[in-house]
């Protein structure tokens, strides 16, 4: 997974930590949040709470969400 870097009025596309899907970072449906300086940008509201929750686990790999 490649770092997200600031980039004010650019858009470009990141994988949502928890799911995987490419994201907007422009406009991301289920908005941001910052870990240990990074951002991470989600497809919905539910990642990005499920992420908070847990952001070590998910960026480890260790979990993934249950569909
Ligand atoms: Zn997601």
């Amino acid at each position: 997974m490649k770092i997200p870097f600031l980039s004010v009025g650019k858009s470009e596309t990141v994988g949502d930590p928890v799911c995987g899907m490419d994201v907007d970072t422009g406009n991301p449906p289920g908005g941001a949040s910052t870990h240990k300086g990074s951002i991470y940008y989600f497809c919905g509201p539910g990642c990005r709470v499920a992420f908070e929750k847990d952001p070590v686990g998910y960026l480890s790999g260790e979990k993934s969400i249950e569909m």
